[in-house]
């Protein structure tokens, strides 16, 4: 599915990644924790297309550059990343977006759009087995939603646009007990032997839901460590400190 060598990765002269090695299988779950400021978030940028950084190395995805490809491209061919910090977009309905963004897919893909009957039966399923209440969907996209309806939103987003790929980026992080056992749930009933996701976080609590075949540690732009669940619960109770 996906394949990274030596990458490496800097903006505005400030180099990030620093020659980072992973391969991600089809099916794989693969979990990526690490200090604040190792370079996470920007690995999910980088894959994700996101414009600004200089990167070298090799980052192939089902055989393909990624590299050479636009970001709404890089989409299209099922990538996904579930952002850290989603952005408010006043002036645009949720609904408006998820069923825009399904139906350019699908269109990319030669196939017929939605009409918007078959989208909101599709986003009542998804969104009650999230636990999303209908009413935030018409609203303006993540304006005055809360932490936690943010991050299942984007896990709405997900679950709507079926991606091959998908990374999270701290979809965890300052969900409450119940909405953390939700976006596992989400992800958990997403998996299958041909999709595959990189789920970066902080807390082994969230690896007690969502089982990672691999667990890696970043630490100032390389993957110092690799191992199963089991190094994520070392990591709790040791830190990153005895890593270095
Ligand atoms: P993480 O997600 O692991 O906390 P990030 O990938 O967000 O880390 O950031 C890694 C490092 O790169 C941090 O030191 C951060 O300040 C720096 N960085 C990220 N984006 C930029 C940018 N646009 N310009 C300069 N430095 C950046
Ligand atoms: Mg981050």
């Amino acid at each position: 599915m996906l394949e990274i060598k030596n990458l490496q990765a800097s903006i505005n002269n400030k180099s990030i990644l620093k020659g980072l090695n992973l391969v991600i299988k089809p099916g794989e779950l693969h979990a990526i924790m690490g200090p604040n400021g190792s370079g996470k978030s920007t690995l999910a940028n980088v894959l994700s297309g996101k414009i600004g950084y200089e990167i070298s190395g090799e980052l192939n995805f089902r055989g393909e550059d990624l590299k050479k490809i636009p970001v709404e491209k890089r989409a299209q061919k099922g990538i996904f990343l579930a952002f850290q910090y989603p952005l408010e977009i006043p002036g645009v309905n949720t609904n408006i977006f998820l069923k825009t963004s399904l139906n350019s897919i699908r269109k990319s893909k030669g196939k017929q759009a939605l009409d918007t009957l078959a989208f909101l039966k599709l986003v009542r399923e998804k969104s009650s087995e999230l636990g999303i209440d209908e009413e935030i969907l018409s609203r303006q996209l993540n304006v005055g939603f809360s932490g936690g309806e943010k991050k299942k939103n984007e896990i709405l987003q997900m679950k709507i646009l079926d991606p091959n790929f998908s990374i999270l980026d701290e979809t965890d992080s300052g969900l409450d007990i119940d909405a953390l056992k939700i976006v596992a749930k989400g992800v958990n009933s997403s998996r299958d032997s041909k999709k595959s996701f990189l789920v970066i976080t902080h807390y082994q609590r969230l690896l007690d839901y969502i089982k990672p075949d691999f667990v890696h540690v970043l630490s100032d732009g390389k993957i110092i460590k690799t191992g199963c669940g089991e190094l994520a619960q070392e990591l709790e109770k040791t830190g990153y400190k005895k890593l270095n």
